[in-house]
């Protein structure tokens, strides 16, 4: 973005120019260092939840655990949950590092690794998800981060909808467009750009409830940004969300 540049024998309308590309870069880094903090406090704050959970149940085995096999059992329990929910938090933080870049490309055959991974769960979640495609479109993309993308995306539409899930795949102009669809709760128009950030939930108890970290969309929008697509969504409170990726279809 910038050019490296000489200081002696400059006009006056050249350092002037100097001056405020300068001034550019102090509030692009500026920008820049502040979200990153904003993130790392964050991620701490969602790691101290179930850090503290832990260390309670820790101390309550220590006082009154002996002879209580119940309390054992509740205790283990939620150790165990908390564990999980620890371990999630820090691999999803990892993803979110390592998808800024496409990692190695070819052409894939997206109607497939769609029928692959919906095939992964309905069988997972007994449940039926329509898919709608006409022919094998293909893209130039990473698979396991393409993998990642719609079972985030299929995912969230079971986990927020007990209604029907469909998945559609179609061609327009030189893109693939996939739609992720659920007649489920819906998202407040308010909310509708906020939940690609990081950590953002529009319900953080529902959300906690289902083992959801807030970090699965920013995961998700991150790979298909660096795969030079978009993802979008369009909702209705109440009556479900359509999920969009639009991706470059594969050139010959
Ligand atoms: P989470 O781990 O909480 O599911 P995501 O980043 O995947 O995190 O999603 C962020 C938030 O967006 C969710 O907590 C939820 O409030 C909302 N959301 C995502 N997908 C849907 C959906 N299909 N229907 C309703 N709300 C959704």
């Amino acid at each position: 973005k910038w050019k490296k540049i000489k200081v002696k024998n400059r006009s006056k309308d050249e350092l002037h120019e100097m001056e405020e590309t300068f001034n550019d870069m102090i509030d692009y880094l500026k920008e820049n260092y502040e979200m990153q903090e904003i993130f790392v406090s964050d991620a701490s704050h969602e790691l101290k939840t179930p850090i503290s959970i832990i260390k309670s149940y820790a101390q309550l085995l220590a006082r009154r655990g002996k002879d209580n096999p119940e309390l054992i059992h509740e205790s283990v329990e939620a150790i165990g949950t908390e564990a999980d929910r620890m371990q999630k938090l820090v691999e999803q933080l990892l993803a979110l590092a390592k998808n800024k870049e496409v990692l190695h490309q070819e052409k894939i055959n997206l109607s497939e690794l769609l029928e692959d991974t919906i095939g992964v769960f309905a069988r997972a979640y007994h449940r039926e998800i329509p898919f709608q495609r006409e022919k094998a479109l293909f893209v130039n993309a990473n698979r396991d981060q393409l993998k990642q993308v719609f079972y985030i995306l299929i995912d969230n539409a079971l986990k927020y909808s007990e209604e029907q899930v469909d998945v559609s795949i179609d061609e327009i102009g030189n893109n693939v467009v996939v739609q992720v669809i659920d007649y489920g709760t819906g998202i407040p128009n308010s909310e509708q750009e906020r939940i690609f950030e990081r950590f953002y939930r529009v319900d953080k108890a529902r959300s906690r409830n289902t083992g959801g970290t807030g970090l699965g969309l920013a995961i998700a929008n991150t790979i298909i940004t660096a795969h030079g697509g978009t993802l979008s969504v369009t909702s209705k409170l109440g009556e479900g969300s359509t999920f969009s990726v639009i991706l470059p279809a594969f050139d010959e």
